[in-house]
This record gives structure tokens, sequence and C-alpha cells, in this order.
């Protein structure tokens, strides 16, 4: 039975898409056709796949390809496929709906921050969506390669806010996609302007593209195939320029811009394979914000068979920006996600990856300043995962890890351990680090003060990585990490000495202030960090720093509250001033007014700021 004919409105989301992509594209229209021919490369790569189980599907069309027309009189432009096509429902699914949660916070994010960065677009599988920005209507007839003749779908819209949908009749399986090009935009009707364009983007697509060729201003019986239509990464190095490489990028979709670097390879043996990995310029817009389950642009073929996306499974989380292809000769064709997971080929192709990755990344560090700090900016915290993510790579992937310093150049991140252990004291056995909520809080610690005076350089860790990442990196070519804030500091034995002597003699002020703070701490002890501020807080080797503890439980977890260690500087002024004040209340004030200006230096919450702008007010009225 036939169904109806209807009528429906586009999901909410939808119209916004469609909104923000006509709005915010248009300098980059003719990306339009690139988009169109993405969805039929991958509409025939689904066949391709589908019908190694069921070769019935090829029946009569065995030669995948994609065709390319434009229409002068109706005004029109379309982009056929004898790809997978759709049903009904895949229609409605795919194109009248936006199904990924990727999209949905990408909307989030566009319309809070007001920020229609066009590049930012193909990033986000709305790509179908940019065929609005050249026409103010869509068709589109589809049938799915399964189904019968009768079971084609009409689909089309003028893109706002409405789509009709209607059964028809469609002799041959795939897509075609109808653009009714907008008044303005006759440029797209003249073949030259198509066949640049597919060159410059699709060239390619392992899929033939045609276009008519041209007999008296119209579209003739004839048809040329206008692109490259080979798997890039089958060829030579040597038979492949930048320009080609680059264009590749582009076609494996999701990012309009060239890609930084790539690394190209072939693995011969008992196991063949070849991998062509590219690092992005700039973070896809979600990578941060759980991308993980957005991770699309790594793609497996088996023997030039495009398979599926399977980032998951080729490279670990940490190395999720990477895209490309890996084309493998000696897995089943056949292979399900299931068995991808636990095959040991693929374990192998992965460790390959890998590899392959943190050379090409050693690789821009060495050679390529420039681009590392690229590349840096841009998946540094992502790196840092790998630390905690794979132990096997940990050495390697600390070594491409970059800081601010007490020594290095203002916020910039650009010091390496090694860096720092070249420069390291005679007798020093210890990789210093201190961790803060931002790169003013790290350099203006009080912790700090010790290190400076003895010329001891510190490493200045202020992404919120960072704490976590140090979880899992306890040493680094044989050289402890420890962090300036946490145990008893003396840092040689002059110091220990010093401090011993220090301590008794200010046995009666560390009574004092520890009858004054009751339990508001856990201890009061001289410190051998300080030499100009009058206190600070001390962690325990095993506590977290108090910045992250915060962050932890605004962002809802359970976080066991413990009292902190108050550090303090004899000799410093206001100490003195406690020692003497013979009126408690006073010296109480000043005592909790030390405890506090502790606490936020170290980016720990106030438990009561309104007692604490009293007690301030209270003494500066003296
Ligand atoms: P993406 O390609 O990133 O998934 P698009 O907006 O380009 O996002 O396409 C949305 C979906 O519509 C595709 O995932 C696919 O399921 C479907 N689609 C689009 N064009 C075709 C086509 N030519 N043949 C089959 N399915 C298509
Ligand atoms: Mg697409």
């Amino acid at each position: 039975m036939n169904a109806p004919a209807e009528t429906r409105k586009f999901e909410a989301e939808v119209a916004q898409v469609l909104h923000l992509v006509t709005h915010s594209l248009y300098s980059h229209k003719e990306i339009f056709l690139r988009e169109l021919i993405s969805n039929a490369s991958d509409a025939c790569d689904k066949l391709r796949f589908e019908s190694i189980a069921k070769p019935e599907l090829l029946a009569g069309d065995g030669e995948l390809r994609i065709d390319v027309s434009w229409d002068p009189d109706a005004r029109t432009i379309t982009v056929r496929d004898n790809g997978v096509g759709m049903s009904r429902d895949e229609v409605v699914a795919n194109i009248g709906t936006i199904a990924s949660s990727g999209t949905r916070r990408f909307l989030e994010a566009m319309s809070a921050e007001q920020k229609t960065d066009a590049r930012l677009i193909g990033q986000f599988g709305v790509g179908f969506y940019s065929a609005f920005v050249v026409a103010d209507r869509v068709t589109v007839l589809s049938r799915r390669a399964d189904l019968p003749a009768s079971e084609g779908v009409k689909w089309e819209s003028d893109g706002k806010g409405e789509y009709s949908l209607e059964q028809v009749d469609l002799a041959e399986r795939g897509t075609a996609v109808i653009l009714h090009l907008k008044a303005d935009e006759d440029e797209f009707l003249k073949p030259w302007t198509l066949k640049s364009l597919i060159t410059r983007y699709s060239d390619h697509v392992a899929f033939p593209i045609r276009l008519p060729l041209e007999k008296d201003g119209k579209p003739g019986d004839e048809w040329e195939t206008v692109n490259a239509a080979s798997a890039l990464w089958t060829k030579p190095k040597s038979e492949i320029s930048d320009e080609d490489y680059q264009s590749f990028y582009k076609s494996l979709g999701h990012d309009f811009n060239d890609a930084l670097a790539w690394t190209h390879n072939r693995v011969e043996g008992s196991q063949s394979f070849t991998t062509l990995l590219y690092i992005p310029a700039q973070p896809p817009f979600d990578l941060m914000m759980g991308g993980r389950d957005e991770r699309k642009g790594l793609k497996l073929y088996i023997k030039r068979v495009f398979i599926m996306d399977a980032a998951e499974e080729l490279l670990p989380n940490y190395l999720r920006f990477v895209r490309g292809v890996v084309d493998a000769d000696d897995l089943p064709l056949n292979v399900s996600r299931e068995i991808l997971q636990q095959n040991r080929q693929l374990e192998r192709i992965k460790a390959a990856c890998v590899k392959r990755v943190l050379d090409l990344i050693e690789k821009l560090a060495r050679d390529e300043p420039e681009k590392f700090t690229t590349f840096y900016k841009a998946f540094g915290n992502t790196l840092k995962e790998g630390i905690a993510e794979d132990a096997t790579n940990r050495e390697r992937i600390a070594k491409l890890l970059r800081f601010a310093s007490t020594k290095g150049e203002g916020s910039a991140q650009s010091v390496s351990f090694d860096d720092y252990i070249g420069r390291m004291a005679v007798g020093q056995d210890t990789i210093w680090y201190i961790t803060a909520d931002s790169h003013a809080a790290a350099i203006g610690s009080p912790q700090l003060e010790a290190f400076k005076a003895k010329g001891i350089e510190v490493l200045l860790m202020s992404d919120r990585i960072d704490e976590w990442m140090l979880g899992s990196l306890n040493e680094y070519a044989g050289k402890k990490l420890k962090n300036v804030a946490k145990g008893e500091l003396a840092l040689d034995e002059a110091d220990k000495k010093q401090q011993e002597e220090a301590s008794k003699a200010a046995e009666p002020l560390l009574k004092k202030l520890k009858e004054l703070l009751g339990d508001r701490v856990s201890d009061v002890r001289v410190s051998a960090r300080l030499t100009d501020s009058p206190s600070c807080l001390a962690l325990s080797d095993y506590e977290m720093a108090p910045h992250l503890a915060r962050l932890l439980r605004e962002a809802g977890h359970d976080m066991p509250e413990s009292k902190p260690t108050l550090e303090i500087n004899p000799q410093h002024t206001l100490l003195k001033r406690v020692e003497a004040e013979a009126d408690l209340g006073k010296a109480g004030d000043l005592a909790n007014l030390l405890l506090e200006q502790a606490e936020i230096a170290a980016g720990a919450p106030l438990p009561d700021p309104a007692a604490f702008v009293q007690r301030m007010n209270r003494v500066l009225l003296g």
C-alpha cells in the first residue's frame, strides 16, 4: 500500500541549522557541491559494503558512480548517485531531523556566542543543508537498493520550516538531489564552473564523478569522468603532491581548512596495510566538550572497500583529533564492529597508527617548531590524556609536553621536561612544578618564593587536565616530579637545619596560632617555602590541589572535606604582630586572615566570605 503524500514540519533544530547554514556559509557557498558529492560517495561506499553479503544489490548496475548535471532552462543542478539510497523512514530520520548530539551542542554554542563561524559547520554533519545556500527549493528522489521500484521517495522543501514527502516510482536505485537555484546563482549552471569545483574539492573521491559534455549550450548525451577517481593512499608517495594530500584531506569531510601535517605509510609483510593520517590545524569544535562519542574522520578500508568509520577501533582516545584512512589487506571483508574490537591484527594496526602519529608529532617538534606550536595549542591538552591512557608510550608523550615555567617566556607553554633537566642545578634530582587555576595564580603563588630565591626552576601548570595527568606521571627520565605545595619542603641540608631551628624558636607562636584557628586547620608549621609572604597552604603528598577540589565539588562530585595545613613565615611583620598582640580578639582576626589569604592564593574557596570581609574591615580600621 502506498503511504499518502504529506507535509511535515522540520524538527526545530533543523530549522535553526538551516537558518545558520544559509546565512553563515554564504562566503563559501560553492561547498554545497562538495557536501552533496561527499554524501553520494558515502552512499556508494555503503552499497559496496552491503553488497559483499548481498551481491544481488548491485544487479544490473555494478559500476558505482556520481553524476552531476545542470539544466539551463529549469535552472537546476542535479547530483545523482547509484549508491545505497534511502527508505522513506531514512529520509525522514536523516534529513528531516538532526540525530546527532554533536549538532545540538554546536547549535547551543553557536546561538550562545553568536559565533557563526562557517568553518565549524562542516564538522557537524549538517552538510546536506548547505544545498539551501544556493537553492530556494531542493528535491530529493531516493530509492533504497533493497526496495522495489514502487517504494521510491520524493522529498521536497524550500528550507523554510516544512517539507513534503511522497511515494513515487523510481526505476533506479540511489539518490538524486535536485537544486532549484536561487535567482542570482547562475554561475553554477556553467559546466566549466562545476568541473573546476569538482576537481578542486572532490578529485580524490574514489568513485567516478561524471559531467555531461556540453552540446549546443546544453548538456549532451555523452558523459565525461572529471575526477581522478582513485584511492589516493594506494599511489606511491612520489606521485602525490602536497595539493593532492590537502585536497584528499578535505574530501574526508569535517574540515574546510588545510591539514597541518600528515604521514603516509605502507607496511608490507605477513600483514600488509596502508595508513594515511592527518593532523588538523585546529581542533574541531567539540573535541574537548565530550567529543568522545562524536569521533569521525578515521575510515577503515579493507582492500580499498570502505568498511566503516572506525576511529575508536584504530586510535586511542587521546589521539582522537587524527583524521585519515587505514586500508588493511588481510582483514575479512565481512567484519563487524564487535569482531574488530577483539581482532589481534587490528591491535597491531592500531599500535602502528599510534607510532606513526607520535613520530609525526616528534618530527614537528624537532624540525618545524611553528607547526608544533600550532599543534600544541590545538591538541596539547588532548595529548596529555595519553599520559594516563597509554602507559606504553608514556615517556614518548611526556617528552612532547610543553609547559610555562618560571624560566620560560611569560605564559607561553614552551618548556619541555628535557629543557628543564638540561638547566637543573648540580645535585638537583627533582622536577618541580606547581598547579593552579590560572597562569597568574601559578606565577604569583607564595609557594614559589623559596624556589625563586634559590634560582630553582618551577614548571607552571594551569590547565585543568594537568593535575589529573600528573597523577599518572611520577617521574620523567629518572627524575621525580614533585608539586612545590606538597609535603614539608626543605630543599637542602642547610635548609633543614635552619627550619628546625626556626620551628623551635617559633614554638610559642605556633601554639598560639593553633589555638586561635582551632579546627579550621589540621596543623600550623614553619614554612621553608616562604621568603616574602606571611603564609601559605601546604598539601600532604596525597592531597588534591585546592583549586581542583573546588572544581570537582562544583561539578557535583563528593569530595572529602580536608582541613588545610597552614605554613607561616615567622620573620614576617604580620606574624610578629600576632605574636605581640595581647588582645585575643585582635590576634584571632589576624590569624584567620593569615589563613584566608593563603586559601585565596591557593584557589581554595573561603568557607565564610562574609566573616572574612568583616574581619578584614576591623583590621583595616584598626
Ligand atoms: P553527514 O554526511 O555528515 O552524515 P549530511 O547532512 O551531509 O551529514 O547528511 C545527512 C544524512 O543524510 C547522511 O548521513 C545520510 O544518512 C543521508 N544522506 C544524505 N545524502 C545521501 C545520499 N546521496 N544517499 C544516501 N543517504 C544520504
Ligand atoms: Mg555529508
